[in-house]
């Protein structure tokens, strides 16, 4: 639950704004409708209260124009397709600590509807083209509040060429179980070894919840489940002290959870860092216990110029090798779609 909710007065003359109004004030939170669409008081006397004060809000706006021509987000999906920017909860090794540019406040976009509508451009026909939702947020984190992942799931439903992808490290699923989604989402659950979701992933739902999220996405309807083709995200892997060990009680608690027929894959991510990256989560969090150690890191270079430390070659390859083999060992029909 945010401390403070604002609309910017563009999004209440939006039919999917008003609606997400109307779930904020049943929620029992108070609503600052904005003069303009700046939204301000998020500065704090220091980089620590700024981020407090912008993790407690959200922010609901109308995405920009700009947000009509997507972005390819390989290898998880063809496209990214945005309904928010921004994430609740703590995460000491946040993927969107430097990539998104000022306070980590959590924009929610009332123009919904019509960023779907443009994702139609671009289906290619004869072809499944998927578009990932989990790009700059944690969907089910703020679902409660703005129904936009229930938006985005009806609308893919009804798209032959199309697949919606999400993932998630909550564990409020109730409300996806009964929507259309035709086999036309893959829900997929965020996951990693015990040690590295307590110490590092604040205000998240935990491993077990998580795991029971998965399960109930993933058991037929018949069964009261969502009948979901599903997902798992083992990200980011990281070699902790005895990691062997914990990530194989983590794949044995997936195959527990997991113990019946259902369409699954894996994706393998492991931990990196850039130089931006880094700098932000340090004023976030400067006791954490995260490894930022350079030295032992390989650098990777993107075609921009872009730098970012990576495991080195030795450590990725045994990583590698042992989640494949492990992976494959307990679901044997469930494919890897890449590991990074
Ligand atoms: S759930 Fe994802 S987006 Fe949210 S804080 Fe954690 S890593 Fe960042």
């Amino acid at each position: 639950m945010p401390k403070r909710v604002v609309f910017t007065p563009d999004t209440l003359q939006q039919p999917f704004g008003q609606q997400m109004f109307e779930r904020v004030k049943a929620h029992g939170l108070e609503v600052e409708k904005l003069k303009s669409n700046r939204i301000t008081g998020l500065r704090g006397a220091d980089e620590r209260e700024t981020y407090r004060n912008a993790k407690n809000t959200l922010a609901v706006v109308c995405a920009p124009p700009s947000a009509l021509r997507l972005q390819p987000t390989p290898p998880s999906a063809d496209w990214q397709m945005n309904l928010a920017e921004g994430c609740p909860a703590h995460c000491q090794y946040c993927y969107l600590a430097g990539s998104l540019a000022g306070p980590p406040v959590v924009r929610a976009y009332a123009n919904l509807p019509e960023l779907l509508q443009n994702t139609a451009r671009y289906e290619q026909p004869g072809r499944v083209t998927s578009f990932e939702v989990s790009c700059y947020t944690d969907v089910l984190g703020i679902e409660h509040l703005t129904g936009g992942l229930e938006e985005c799931i009806r609308y893919y439903g009804t798209r032959e060429g199309a697949q919606l992808r999400f993932v998630s490290k909550y564990d409020r699923v109730d409300s996806l179980l009964g929507l259309p989604h035709h086999g036309r989402t893959r829900a997929r659950v965020s996951l990693n070894a015990e040690p590295v979701a307590r110490r590092l992933e604040g205000g998240t739902a935990s491993v077990e919840a998580r795991l029971q999220a998965l399960r109930r996405l993933a058991l037929p309807r018949e069964q009261g489940g969502g009948g979901y083709p599903v997902g798992v995200v083992l990200a980011p892997i990281m070699q902790i002290p005895n990691w062997r060990e914990h990530y194989l009680d983590l794949l044995d608690r997936i195959a527990g959870a997991l113990d019946f027929p259902c369409d699954l894959t894996v994706e393998f991510i492991t931990h990196r860092f850039t130089p931006g990256s880094k700098d932000v989560l340090l004023q976030w969090y400067p006791n954490t216990s995260l490894d930022f150690d350079e030295a032992t890191r390989a650098v990777k270079r993107n075609k921009f110029g872009g730098t970012k430390y990576v495991y080195q070659p030795d450590d990725m390859r045994t990583m590698k090798q042992f989640f494949y083999q492990e992976w494959q060992k307990r679901f044997p029909s469930a494919p890897v779609q890449y590991w990074t």
